[in-house]
C-alpha cells in the first residue's frame, strides 16, 4: 500500500511538472508560429525562403499538437459516471481492435451474461481498452491470443495482498490476458510510470498505462499485473458495481482521442 501511496504521488508530480511544462512550451510555440507567419506574409519575399517560413511554421504546429497530447494527459480527467453495461463495450472494443491488431492474433473473449452494470465513464471505459488491447498486440509480434474475460465478483473474495482500499462490496472483474512476450520483474515495477516504455523511439510513449492506472483510480478500481518473461501478461481489473442512482444513456458516448480544451 505504501508503494502503491507513493507511485501515486510520483505520478502526480510528474503529471504536474509535464502539465506545467508544456503550458509553457505552447506559449513559446505559437510565437514562433505567429511571427514565422508574419515573415512569410511580407510582401516581396524571396520564394525560397517564404517556404522556409512555411515549412518552420508547419514543424511548430506539429509541436503544439504533441504538447496537447501531453497536458490531455497531465489533466486528470474526472470520470462522468453512469451505469455501463461492459460487455457491450467489450464488443465494440474487440471490433475496433480487430480493425489494428494482425490475423496471428487471435482474440477471445469469455463474458458473463449476467454481469452487472459498473459505475463506469464509457469514454474512459473504451481508453483503459483499447490500451491494453494495443499493449498486448505488441506484446506478440509472432501472434498468439488476447483474452477478455468478465465475471462478477464480492470484495471478500478479492486477493488482499495486492489490494488498494476497496470501498465498495461487489465489483465487476475485467480480465484482459495475452500469450505474448511477458516481462520481467523490474519491468513490471515500473509499467504504470508516465514515460516509461520498452518500445523503440517512436514506437510507444510511455503514457497507455499510465493513463489506464489514472483512469482505474478515478472509478474507485484496481489495476493488478501479473507477468513473467516468456509467460505472457494478465491485468486485472476491478470496477465497482453500479447502484440505482445512475442512469444508462440510450447509446454510450464512445471517444477514442480526448482533446485537450
Ligand atoms: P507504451 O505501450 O507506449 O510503451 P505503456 O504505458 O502502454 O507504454 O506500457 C509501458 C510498458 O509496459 C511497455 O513499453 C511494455 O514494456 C510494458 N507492457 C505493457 N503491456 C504489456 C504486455 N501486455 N506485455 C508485455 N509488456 C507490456
Ligand atoms: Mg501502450
Amino acid at each position: 500500500l505504501q508503494a502503491q501511496l507513493q507511485r501515486a504521488q510520483r505520478m502526480e508530480a510528474i503529471g504536474t511538472l509535464a502539465g506545467g511544462v508544456a503550458h509553457d512550451f505552447n506559449n513559446i510555440l505559437q510565437a514562433i508560429s505567429g511571427y514565422t507567419q508574419l515573415i512569410g506574409g511580407h510582401p516581396g519575399l524571396d520564394q525560397k525562403v517564404r517556404r522556409y517560413a512555411e515549412d518552420i511554421d508547419l514543424a511548430a504546429r506539429r509541436a503544439t499538437d504533441l504538447v496537447k497530447r501531453l497536458l490531455t494527459f497531465s489533466r486528470k480527467v474526472e470520470p462522468a459516471l453512469q451505469k455501463v453495461d461492459l460487455n457491450r463495450q467489450i464488443d465494440h472494443a474487440v471490433a475496433m481492435l480487430e480493425r489494428t491488431i494482425p490475423k496471428m492474433v487471435r482474440i477471445t473473449t469469455r463474458l458473463d451474461p449476467d454481469l452487472k452494470a459498473v459505475k463506469a465513464d464509457p469514454g474512459q471505459m473504451e481508453q483503459v481498452l483499447m490500451n491494453l488491447g494495443t499493449n498486448a498486440r505488441d506484446a506478440m509480434p509472432e501472434g498468439g491470443e488476447l483474452m477478455i474475460e468478465t465475471q462478477n465478483v464480492r470484495a471478500e473474495d478479492l486477493s488482499p495482498g495486492a489490494a488498494c482500499q476497496l470501498t465498495a462490496d461487489e465489483y465487476v472483474m475485467l480480465r484482459v490476458s495475452d500469450s505474448g512476450m511477458g516481462m520481467d520483474a523490474e519491468t513490471q515495477k515500473k509499467i504504470f510510470d508516465p514515460f516509461f516504455t520498452t518500445k523503440g523511439v517512436g514506437q510507444g510513449t510511455g503514457l497507455g498505462l499510465s493513463i489506464v492506472y489514472g483512469i482505474i483510480e478515478g472509478h474507485g478500481g484496481r489495476i493488478s499485473c501479473y507477468s513473467q518473461p516468456g509467460q505472457g501478461t494478465v491485468f486485472e481489473i476491478c470496477l465497482p458495481v453500479a447502484d440505482d442512482s445512475l442512469t444508462e444513456r440510450e447509446a454510450p458516448e464512445v471517444v477514442t482521442v480526448r482533446q485537450a480544451q
